[in-house]
């Protein structure tokens, strides 16, 4: 991987079965975040790229792709899945080369992604329509429907995980598809696009445009030839992208960032919870859209609790993927500026720094290496319990009781994931039903996999649902027959 050819050359796009490189011949480098080298580069495709990818995505739907029913669908699908986990090892490699993480992380990151292409390609034959009552002497069927070409554009911190989420539903109801990856973290779409074709993956049916977002991305999101979008990341460039799909009348799923409360009462089976809020805020670097980035704790065990978990968080210890420790390097300089803002601010805000992780001896130098950090009691009204840090920075909070519980929880703009810990059953529906958000963990936490839950936001965490059967509505639309036979 590191010979000098693969730095000049750089790897081709796939568009309608072939592999292209930019018509200009520009490239992006590839950036390890364990040292910040540069060991490959991609090619920065553009809209014209973009629109050859929509042409061939439209071809394969009057072609061989679009010719399969559901079980020759499901079975190419099955078949995909067995060559992603034939290839675990090597896709595994190369994810966490590509994105920093602990090679652990990565490997499950490719089951995942296996697991969609097992879960939808299982499903592909098994979507019905329904019948409907009418009047005397009508028959109605709905049928459901692929809405033509899709658009998927997916972020850097879960690269193989979320391209099976969008992909996968996709292409088990029809649809023919282009995505694209983030800019920094393209390599495992592109091994995964030669699997799928060796898997018998019709050309046309899965394009992959590699670029960056404001030249790829939103040529993508506003081409007119695109029948519906996913998008995945930012609060800012989702609403770029939705107002691009909105000048076409396309339909978008958007899933945007969060910042996700584990609501802790005193009643709770604390040895279980701590381990798991642990992880669940240095899991990937803190990078993950349901990272539990809020700690709401019952006043009267306020102090034992937090003072548990900064114990905890001080025998965290950062790593390059190979040491395979708790976490690797955030991204990129982006990031680490990032989360190192949050954290200098709230020093210097004088929010009391509990405790912090380690960074392991021996990383090497130019790597994007955090100290994982926990902060409390911090201020209600503060940026680290409103915005979203994408790191691995926790805050701690106390509260009152129920209610006051219920009203931090849902005191942000965002309402992605919650968890509840607490033994008391009334206690675990009502605070459920109360926080607004897509997924309520009760006395468990599951950023991440999980394919068969339905999954997504609401309030600015986003709108549309993945995930589950509910995915395979998102990726379809009705018809709706209606037959008068006297
Ligand atoms: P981002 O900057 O919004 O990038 C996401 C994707 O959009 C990338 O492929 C990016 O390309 C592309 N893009 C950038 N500008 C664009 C434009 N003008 N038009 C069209 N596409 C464009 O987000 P990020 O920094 O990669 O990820 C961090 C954020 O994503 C966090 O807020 C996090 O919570 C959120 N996130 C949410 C979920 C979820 O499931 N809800 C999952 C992961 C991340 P480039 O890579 O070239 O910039
Ligand atoms: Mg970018």
């Amino acid at each position: 991987m590191d010979d000098m050819s693969d730095r000049q050359t750089p790897k081709p796009m796939f568009i309608g079965g072939q592999w292209t490189l930019a018509q200009d011949g520009d490239a992006i480098p590839v950036v390890s975040p364990a040292d910040g080298r540069v060991f490959a580069s991609v090619s920065r495709g553009k809209a014209h790229e973009v629109d050859q990818a929509v042409k061939a995505a439209q071809r394969a739907l009057e072609g061989a792709w679009g010719r399969l029913d559901g079980v020759e669908r499901g079975r190419v699908m099955l078949r995909i899945a067995e060559k992603v986990l034939q290839n675990a090892e090597e896709l595994a490699q190369l994810e966490a080369r590509d994105t920093g993480k602990p090679i652990s992380t990565a490997r499950n990151d490719l089951a995942v992604l296996a697991r969609y292409f097992e879960f939808y390609g299982g499903a592909a034959d098994k979507v019905h329509g329904q019948v409907v009552p009418f009047q005397n002497g009508y028959t109605v069927t709905v049928l459901r429907e692929p809405h033509g070409v899709t658009a998927h554009i997916i972020p850097w911190n879960y690269p193989a995980q979320m391209l099976g989420r969008t992909l996968a539903p996709s292409l088990a109801m029809g649809n023919a598809t282009v995505l694209k990856p983030a800019e920094d973290t393209s390599l495992s779409a592109l091994k995964f696009a030669e699997l799928a074709t060796e898997a018998g993956l019709p050309e046309g049916a899965l394009n992959i445009v590699t670029g960056l977002g404001e030249e790829a991305g939103a040529a993508l999101a506003s081409h007119p030839g695109i029948n519906f979008l996913t998008f995945t990341g930012s609060n800012e460039v989702g609403t770029l992208v939705q107002q691009a799909a909105a000048r076409n009348a396309v339909k978008c799923v958007l899933e945007l960032g969060g910042k996700s409360p584990q609501i802790v009462f005193a009643d709770a089976d604390l040895d279980r919870a701590l381990p798991i809020i642990v992880r669940a805020i240095i899991q990937n670097a803190g990078q993950t859209c349901t990272a539990g980035s809020r700690l709401l704790v019952e006043r009267k065990i306020y102090d034992d609790f937090v003072g548990r978990v900064a114990t905890r968080f001080r025998d965290v210890r950062v790593g390059t993927p190979e040491m395979d420790l708790d976490c690797g390097p955030v991204m990129n300089p982006a990031q680490l500026q990032r989360v190192t803002r949050y954290v200098e601010n709230a020093k210097a805000q004088g929010i009391v720094l509990l405790a912090e992780g380690q960074i392991a001896p021996g990383v090497p130098e130019g790597g994007y290496y955090v100290r994982p950090a926990l902060f409390g009691p911090v201020p209600r009204a503060n940026a680290l319990a409103q915005e979203e840090v994408f790191g691995p920075v926790l805050a701690a909070l106390p509260f009152e009781d129920e209610a006051d519980a219920i009203a931090l929880a849902n005191g942000t703009d965002y309402g992605l994931l919650a968890a509840v810990w607490t033994e008391s059953g009334g206690r675990q529906q009502r605070v459920s039903k109360a926080v607004r958000c897509g997924q309520v963990f009760i006395n468990c936490y599951g950023a991440g996999g999980g394919v068969e839950l339905p999954f997504g936001g609401v309030k600015r965490s986003g709108h549309g649902r993945e995930k589950g059967f509910l995915a395979l509505e998102e990726m379809s639309s009705t018809k709706t027959l209606v037959q008068f036979h006297g």
